[in-house]
């Protein structure tokens, strides 16, 4: 696959075109960011550990049914993809309350939850990515009915078998942030999936081992990165 326009360059990661008008390469960068951008820095080695980690989960929810936009792993940075005509919106699952749900509610992070929470953010940085519900999604047709329907079906599903995935990996999947675009109709996973756009806590301690290292100052931020990509990798 011959790269390469460069097409986009965003936070985390840069878009480049391929020969294959249907596909583009995503390039994972070390660049950190937090609170929409108030907050910068680098975490080295982190696009090669998200690169990795993201190949294992889209493999993981491919094999059980969920489409996904990844077709490769193309080198430690790079990552082929379906391009998607990207929907703005951005779907978070809460199993336990944490970040910005604690602070908007007044909640005590970790306080546990009777049922699976998931909300939609507008994807505009200008905004801070504003909470929005169904109704705001359809009446500005930033997704249709069915396609709505289609993401909340998926979403369930890609956090029961992320949930036991990290189970069996001593980690507790507290929320983590989904995308989706279409193609050929069919709406499908895309993005990245790694400690920068999920909470990890170790189970006991509950320890965090996410991007709260570096939103927070808690130190250890590679460290925590490399050993989430040790028990998703199995190296
Ligand atoms: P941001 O744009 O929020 O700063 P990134 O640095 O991660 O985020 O940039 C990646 C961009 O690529 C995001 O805007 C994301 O929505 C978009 N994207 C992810 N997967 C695909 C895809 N398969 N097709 C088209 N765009 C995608
Ligand atoms: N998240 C993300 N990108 C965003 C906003 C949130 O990946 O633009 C992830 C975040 O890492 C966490 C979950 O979505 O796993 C919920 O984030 P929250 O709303 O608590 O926001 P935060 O306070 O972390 O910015």
């Amino acid at each position: 696959m011959e790269k390469r326009e460069f097409m986009y360059e965003g936070k985390a990661k840069k878009l480049y075109a391929t020969d294959d008008p249907a596909k583009m390469i995503q390039y994972f960068k070390d660049d950190a960011s937090a609170f929409n951008k108030k907050k910068l820095g680098t975490v080295t080695s982190k696009g090669i550990v998200n690169n990795a980690i993201s190949e294992v989960l889209f493999k993981h929810l491919e094999d059980n049914g969920v489409p996904t936009h990844f077709l490769e792993r193309l080198d430690e940075r790079e990552m082929l993809v379906w391009k998607l005509d990207m929907l703005p919106i951005e779907v978070i699952i809460r199993n336990i309350v944490a970040g910005s749900m604690a602070k908007r509610l007044g909640l005590e992070e970790g306080q546990s939850l009777s049922t699976t929470i998931l909300e939609f953010c507008y994807k505009c940085d200008e905004l801070d990515d504003p909470i929005i519900n169904d109704y705001h999604i359809l009446a500005l047709g930033y997704a249709t009915a069915e396609e709505l329907a289609e993401i909340k079906r998926l979403t369930f599903r890609i956090n029961d078998l992320m949930t036991a995935f990290f189970d069996e990996r001593d980690l507790i999947l507290v929320d983590f942030k989904l995308e989706f675009g279409k193609r050929d109709g069919q709406v499908v996973l895309a993005d990245e999936i790694c400690p920068d756009t999920c909470r990890f806590w170790q189970k006991g301690s509950l320890e965090k081992m996410d991007k709260d290292r570096f939103r927070r100052d808690l130190g250890g931020v590679e460290d925590a990165y490399q050993e989430v990509c040790r028990r998703v990798t199995g190296g």
